[in-house]
């Protein structure tokens, strides 16, 4: 079934292609702290990534592990139809 692509021009839209980018765990604050490609801060990033679940797009999430955060922070990763081969962490 072909997925509704949300407008560029929307957060929901900007964090489907940041995730898309990545194609890797991303840390909730590079939406949070505008510490992406847009530069654009978006603090409701959890309910944009639930509308992109929601839209039939397979985002997981899990609490980030790639920073040290005193709260409770989560990182999101979508899963692609072909995905590329990942990169080897270092
Ligand atoms: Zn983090």
């Amino acid at each position: 079934m072909e997925k509704t692509k949300p407008s560029i021009q929307t957060d929901v839209g900007k964090v489907l292609a940041i995730l898309q980018d990545n194609q890797n765990w991303v840390c909730g604050t590079h939406f949070q702290q505008g510490n992406n490609r847009f530069q654009k801060f978006i603090p409701t990033y959890a309910q944009r990534v639930s509308d992109l679940n929601k839209l039939g797009y397979e985002i997981s999430s899990q609490k980030c592990n790639i920073h040290s955060h005193r709260g409770n922070v989560a990182m999101y990763r979508i899963k692609l139809n072909n995905p590329i081969q990942e990169r080897l962490a270092i």
